[in-house]
């Protein structure tokens, strides 16, 4: 087991596991997706919820019909379910029943092994209370909205791999997160083990307020300190570190390496934020967070607020309202590309180690432990100085009964240590933070 340098490593995982051959996300198709959401006038929650052609009911149930068509076009190979429960808040002061509309891609692990796709189905403009102006939210979120939908598409022609896929449409985002909620909650009481949610909203525009055209870069923001973390917890990582490190942040990196790696070509980097999301704002990846299921949210590289929460008008020359005409298919269809890629790569993978314990103080040596991975037939150990934002060394365990391994001539108080499981075909999970266990 020797020590190689985490460039080389990686060149030599590329050769070894060949990209899976991806049909490419439609420009066209996801516009016509959006236009369709837009024909419903207005998505807000508090719409009709029985009228056959307006309100979030009509465009609930198309797109629970066209989930049934991806579905018939692979024998079967997806199912669709709606989740439901009546939520009330301070934008929701009498209750609504919050429904999420989901397709399901069942992987071998079934619900050991579950990755989300998720984007807000409901729209609003600039009085979050109005339910019958029009708020056609082709950006916000419809661009999530056909995101989903058209990935389901994509990954049905894939074959079966280890992760269940979810493909999620939520409701009542702008209300409160809580179609967010409601799944995370759902998750949590059925028992999902949730290796990703890769949540998108705004995911379609490439003009911001202030001029600047920017269609080569998507912002992903994650986690850094978790909200899940009870008080035990976060004093034990008051003592190692890991603020970095979290599960959310391991998968903005993940998602980062499939951009460099796979998409390279297409001309889409990923620029991995440190904040949860947009500063004072949120989205609903939020309370996946707060229940301790790693989330991460894709946004436009530049925002344009003309375009968001508006009411359909002209003002001093400015258009207002978030209309399909302010979009950019183009790339909208490479973010969809880097869902669909980071998904697949996600869901041939093996889940991260639950968790990993480092030892070594007043020693020369550091060592490791991880709880175990079904379907692991090895794993890898990475590690970086103390002053490094990114994982610079890697040291392959092909065993797979391995459950430590010890660093020689390692000092465990100037460096960081990560684990990730990998499989027979070489396909690597996010990596998971060694740290202190929490102090019972
Ligand atoms: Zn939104």
């Amino acid at each position: 087991m020797k020590k190689i340098p985490l460039f080389a490593s990686l060149l030599a995982l590329a050769v070894a596991t060949p990209a899976i051959a991806q049909t490419e996300p439609s420009p066209s198709r996801l516009k016509a997706d959006v236009e369709k959401l837009v024909s419903f006038g207005t998505r807000h929650t508090l719409s009709s919820a029985t009228d056959p052609k307006r309100g979030i009911g009509a465009a609930r149930r198309w797109a629970e019909s066209e989930f049934k068509k991806i579905s018939k076009a692979c024998s079967g190979c997806l199912t669709t379910e709606k989740i439901e429960r009546n939520m009330s808040g301070p934008r929701v002061p009498n209750g609504v029943n919050i429904v999420d509309v989901l397709a399901i891609k069942p992987g071998k692990m079934g619900w050991d092994h579950v990755i989300i796709i998720a984007g807000h189905i409901d729209s609003r403009v600039s009085d979050v209370m109005d339910f019958t102006k029009d708020a056609p939210g082709a950006n916000d979120d419809g661009s999530g909205s056909a995101l989903v939908i058209e990935a389901a598409r994509l990954m049905s022609k894939q074959p079966q791999g280890e992760a269940t896929i979810v493909f999620a449409l939520l409701s009542g985002e702008e209300q409160g997160l809580f179609g967010g909620r409601l799944l995370a909650e759902t998750a949590k009481e059925r028992g999902w083990k949730v290796t990703a949610m890769l949540n998108n909203d705004i995911v379609g525009g490439t003009l911001g307020t202030d001029g600047r055209k920017v269609d080569n870069v998507v912002r992903i923001f994650s986690e850094g300190i978790r909200a899940s973390e009870d008080m035990a917890a976060q004093l034990a990582r008051r003592g190692s570190g890991g603020e970095d490190d979290g599960p959310s942040r391991a998968l903005m990196r993940y998602a980062d390496k499939v951009a460099e790696s796979e998409l390279g070509e297409i001309g889409l980097d990923a620029f991995g934020v440190r904040r949860p999301d947009r500063f004072a704002r949120g989205g609903d990846h939020l309370p996946a967070l707060e229940l301790g299921l790693p989330a991460i949210r894709f946004t436009v590289g530049v925002e344009n607020y003309h375009h968001q929460h508006q009411d359909l008008r002209t003002e001093d020359g400015i258009e207002y309202g978030d209309t399909v005409d302010k979009m950019d298919f183009d790339y909208l269809a490479k973010v969809t590309a880097l869902n669909v890629a980071t998904a697949n790569s996600l869901s041939v993978a093996p889940p991260a180690p639950t968790s990993a314990k480092l030892g070594g103080a007043v020693s020369s040596d550091t060592k490791v432990e991880w709880t175990p991975v079904t379907g692991a037939t090895g794993y890898r150990i990475y590690s970086r100085k103390a002053d490094q934002p990114n994982w610079t060394d890697v040291v392959a365990i092909n065993e797979a009964s391995a459950t430590s391994h010890v660093l020689t001539g390692v000092i465990v108080d100037d460096h960081f240590v990560g684990v990730s499981a990998v499989n027979a075909s070489g396909k690597e999970s996010i990596i998971t933070f060694a740290g202190l266990p929490p102090r019972q």
